[in-house]
């Protein structure tokens, strides 16, 4: 059991007070959920494949469409991480959270699958997913899993079974609109939950760092657990600057043993 400075602790142990009396909590993670699985934040810079003088012009909508072969290329250490990563304590804890009625949904920035991997089964994907692949010719969709590993292993580019188009991969690329489904979901959870749990993420890309807003303008509890300060710090229940793959098992520990 770890031991926590003494603010650290009291957030662990007034968040699991927030989250027995919960009746619908839902939770929304970030890249910081995952990079203690070894999956880095490939959306924000100055982290991992990104470097502070270099745009985030690889991962957009335009250079997969003008070079895409300078896509894939960035893209193949990415996807060999993200195939090869497994849950934390932290993914495992929620996904215990979920099994026992403490959690309605998880709202993820994620493309990794890591919560299902843990198996939490109601998942709203924000920013789309590796699971499948999109025919940028016919728009059939795939199933990743036959294209993805050739894919990382000699670097095939994966086409399209039906009209040998180019697939891409159905994450959401910069310049590319949120997947408009998953969108109106994660709002309707923000709107009607009574305690709202922001893991791993530091609030900074918008539409949906504003989702915390939607929920407290709505009245519910707000718990951030994250390694640095977000805007939303100062109007949160609880605010807990550590790890979320140590804080929140101490959490569930407390909601389900304490
Ligand atoms: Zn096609």
């Amino acid at each position: 059991m770890k031991l926590f400075p003494a603010p650290v602790q009291a957030g662990i142990e007034f968040s699991a007070e927030l989250f027995r009396k919960a009746r619908r909590a839902v939770i929304l993670t970030g890249a910081g959920i995952s990079t203690p699985s070894g999956i880095p934040d490939f959306r924000s810079e100055g982290s991992g494949l990104w470097s502070r003088d270099e745009p985030l012009e690889v991962a957009s909508l335009r250079t997969f469409r003008a070079h895409p072969e300078k896509f894939y290329e960035w893209f193949r250490p990415l996807a060999s991480q993200i195939f090869e990563a497994i849950p934390n304590a932290a993914h495992r804890a929620l996904a215990e959270l979920e099994k026992a009625g403490h959690i309605h949904s998880i709202l993820t920035q994620n493309i990794d699958m890591l919560h299902q991997k843990a198996g939490t089964m109601r998942v709203v994907e924000l920013h789309g997913t590796l699971r499948t692949l999109s025919c940028t010719q016919c728009f059939q969709q795939v199933d990743s899993a036959p294209y993805l590993k050739p894919f990382v292993e000699h670097g095939t580019l994966p086409c399209c079974p039906h009209c040998g188009g180019l697939l891409k991969p159905d994450v959401i690329l910069f310049g590319e609109q949120l997947p408009q489904r998953a969108w109106f979901e994660a709002q309707r959870e923000s709107r009607t939950c009574d305690l709202m749990l922001v893991a791993g993420s530091s609030l900074e890309v918008m539409p949906v760092a504003g989702l915390p807003m939607q929920a407290l303008d709505r009245g519910a509890h707000l718990v951030i657990i994250n390694n640095s300060a977000t805007y939303l710090n100062v109007r949160a229940d609880a605010a807990i600057q550590d790890n979320v793959s140590d804080v929140i098992p101490a959490i569930a520990e407390q909601v389900l043993y304490g």
